[in-house]
């Protein structure tokens, strides 16, 4: 099929829900991507963060052909052995909680949510959540994520929910009343443009929760599985929470989504309360015990933390020429390059020459480069941005 006709298949029969770039892709390789004109493009930000270890890595490939040969889908009536392996793999890697597994982060969401008002107390029933957080967009998650313009169209959204500004101690400590269930936050609001929490802030919810018999929710969805560094967001932090949830970088490409809770929390879900028919199936369990294993195996938590620094090091410097940047900041390979303009225009002439990164809250070129990076990768894509940036100032 030529280019022209995979658009007119999507004209006449995919709902256009998605703005989506005049390309067809139709090869992923570790950095790369490859459409179907022939073009290479250095992808610095792969799958929406879901391809963080890149594009088709070798391990997971290889977990998936061997799992799809011989066991692709056996329902939760029946244990198997991927899923309970991947279990122990994350609860040692977090805070030795015990995971629920089901297919995407929204997903995740709402079972720490129900997971929340099931464990606390009769009469909690509110959840507080930041401004310019996103948790998804099933109805309880889009209402969780507390941005007007994802809310057009869809009033009445479900009650209980309250929202506070982001870092801010005084608003939480206002919001809260012996009604609150759960507190939910990113670690670093990702979709938000990159905002990271303060250690007071995280402290703060910590104590609040304690204090009211609320749990405290980390929604580690896009921060989860190595991106900042470390294996969560909250690990930079000395605060431990009740329930973390994670999807995209977890399956390297294939579709999970998993809250690990501590145990005494996560007793409560008992059979009846809450499934997945999909949660937790061979395929994606094997895929995501691959990605952890090729995370240890290669190092890539330090690539990660190294890698960012050097990032982080190269961005500073492009600042310096073009003032169109107002400050980098970020944690790892998750990184935002504050923008004084909307940054929509540079996104695109980086495409037309070859490197793919991605604008938020119109100002934020958000930088997320795969966990296997190299230098040389950061270079490239700093002198695209550099040439656009100096093409765009003419
Ligand atoms: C992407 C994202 C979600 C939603 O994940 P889906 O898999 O699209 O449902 C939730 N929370 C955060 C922080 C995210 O980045």
């Amino acid at each position: 099929m030529t280019t022209q006709q995979t658009i007119e298949l999507f004209k006449k029969y995919v709902i256009a829900n998605y703005g989506r770039l005049t390309r067809v892709i139709v090869k992923g390789s570790g950095c790369y991507m490859y459409d179907s004109d022939g073009n290479k493009i250095l992808d610095m930000f792969p799958g929406w963060a879901v391809s963080g270890i890149g594009h088709c890595h070798p391990k997971v490939v290889e977990a998936v052909q061997k799992q799809a040969a011989e066991l692709l889908h056996i329902d939760n009536t029946f244990y198997s052995e991927p899923q309970g392996k991947l279990a122990e793999l994350l609860s040692k890697r977090a805070f030795g909680g015990k995971s629920f597994f089901c297919n995407s982060g929204a997903e995740a969401n709402e079972a720490a949510m129900k997971l929340a008002r099931l464990y606390t107390e009769k009469g909690k029933y509110k959840f507080i959540t930041a401004e310019g957080s996103f948790h998804g967009r099933t109805f309880a998650t889009v209402t969780a994520t507390a941005q007007p313009k994802y809310h057009e169209g869809f009033l009445p959204l479900l009650p209980g929910f309250v929202y506070v500004s982001f870092n801010n101690i005084e608003a939480l400590e206002e919001a809260f009343d012996d009604e609150v269930a759960a507190v939910m936050v990113e670690p670093i609001q990702g979709e938000g443009g990159i905002n990271i929490a303060t250690p007071q802030y995280l402290q703060a919810i910590r104590e609040l929760c304690d204090k009211n018999g609320a749990v405290m929710i980390l929604d580690e969805v896009q921060t989860g599985i190595g991106r900042t560094g470390k294996w969560f967001g909250y690990q930079h932090f000395s605060v431990e929470p009740d329930i973390i949830t994670m999807a995209k970088t977890l399956g390297g490409g294939v579709a999970i989504g998993a809250m690990m809770a501590k145990s005494n929390i996560a007793s409560v879900l008992v059979p009846g309360k809450h499934a997945s028919t999909f949660g937790g199936n061979a395929l994606a369990c094997a895929a995501a015990i691959a990605v952890i294993e090729a995370i240890e195996e290669e190092n890539l938590l330090e690539n990660a933390k190294t890698l960012g620094e050097y990032t982080k090091r190269k961005l500073e410097e492009l600042k310096t020429k073009h003032s169109v940047i107002d400050h980098i900041r970020g944690v790892g390979l998750m990184i935002g390059v504050q923008l004084t303009k909307p940054g929509a225009d540079i996104v695109s002439k980086c495409l037309e020459k070859g490197l793919r990164i991605n604008c938020t809250h119109e100002t934020v070129i958000r930088f997320m480069p795969p966990m296997i990076a190299k230098e040389e990768h950061i270079d490239k894509a700093i002198e695209i941005m550099d040439s656009v940036l100096t093409e765009s100032n003419q």
